[in-house]
């Protein structure tokens, strides 16, 4: 990690300590308090700013800095691999044939992430296919059907359709020939039960190989509720942090990551197909810091 990845602040702090051969409790407690104040305006709950600062402070004054190494350069490497620790790596996605199910409420950006997804799959060189069974929302089809188009990837919807399971049956059968099969589920603006109760019907149905948590950036801690709940019915192995091209960090996703036990897999960072990313710790570190 270059320093410029850095807020400005904890740069500032890291750069103070240039020259030093020593580093001591009040330096690393400064470095320390500019990260958690980082963090905690990402909106990174407060309980894991805490575990991080521990392990950074732990580390930077009990381990001796490698030869060669300065003091500085030392806890910024430490303070780099404890970030990625908090944040890990990114969800693996081998680039072969599978279904990945879109799990969120409304609103959470789970179309637009299925076409976005489906358009870096098509680029990866594979053929994917968005099956699109969200009956509850107006407009969903042809929102998915759209984004699809100009994607120019493959699109399985039903307009009059009101059963999602049934959708997602014929979707899987509609498109044998994809490589990618992205489900995108219904959500509802709360955890109701019936919303409960239909996805776990439609991840039966479609057996997904990975089940994807799809996450507005500006969550907060309400990431614990909704992860906790799709956690327990349909099992998460991934989240996807959107709007991050707002002035959210998506720091409260991390509570979702960490209540899942899983990892990021995708960012967005706009409403077009192309915007999206592969998530990967150092950017998304110098997001939140910065
Ligand atoms: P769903 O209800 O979960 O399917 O959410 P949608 O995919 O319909 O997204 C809700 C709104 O957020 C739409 O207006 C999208 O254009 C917008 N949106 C989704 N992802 C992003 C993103 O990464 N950046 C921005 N700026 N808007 C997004």
């Amino acid at each position: 990690m270059v320093l410029d990845d850095l807020g400005s602040s904890l740069r500032g702090t890291l750069n103070d300590l240039r020259g030093k051969s020593r580093i001591d409790e009040d330096d690393v407690g400064e470095v320390v308090k500019q990260i958690q104040r980082a963090l905690l305006q990402a909106d990174v709950e407060v309980g894991l700013v805490m575990e991080l600062s521990d392990s950074i402070e732990q580390r930077a004054l009990s381990e001796d800095p490698p030869a060669g190494t300065t003091a500085r350069d030392h806890v910024l490497k430490i303070v780099y691999e404890e970030l990625v620790e908090l944040v890990g790596e990114s969800t693996e996605l081998p680039l072969e044939p599978q279904t990945i199910m879109l799990a969120g409420l409304q609103g959470s950006g789970k179309t637009t992430t299925a076409a976005k997804m489906a358009w870096w799959f098509s680029k990866k060189g594979l053929r994917p296919a968005v099956i699109q069974t969200d009956t509850f929302r107006p407009g969903a089809y042809d929102q998915a059907k759209q984004m699809c188009e100009r994607a120019e990837v493959e699109f399985y919807g039903d307009p009059d359709g009101d059963d999602p399971v049934e959708i997602a049956r014929e979707g899987m059968e509609a498109t044998e020939d994809a490589d990618v099969r992205i489900v995108d589920t219904a959500g509802r603006h709360a955890l109701e039960e019936d919303l409960i109760d239909e996805i776990e019907e439609i991840e039966a149905t479609v057996a997904p190989d990975v089940s994807l948590l799809v996450l507005d950036a500006a969550i907060g801690q309400g990431a614990k509720d909704q992860a906790r709940e799709f956690e327990r019915s349909v099992g998460i192995e991934g989240v996807v942090i959107t709007k991050l091209d707002g002035t959210a960090k998506g720091g409260g996703a991390l509570t979702a990551v960490n209540e899942t036990d899983s990892s990021i897999a995708f960012l967005g960072t706009g409403e077009t197909v192309k915007d999206i990313e592969r998530f990967e710790p150092s950017g998304f570190i110098s997001r939140l810091l910065g």
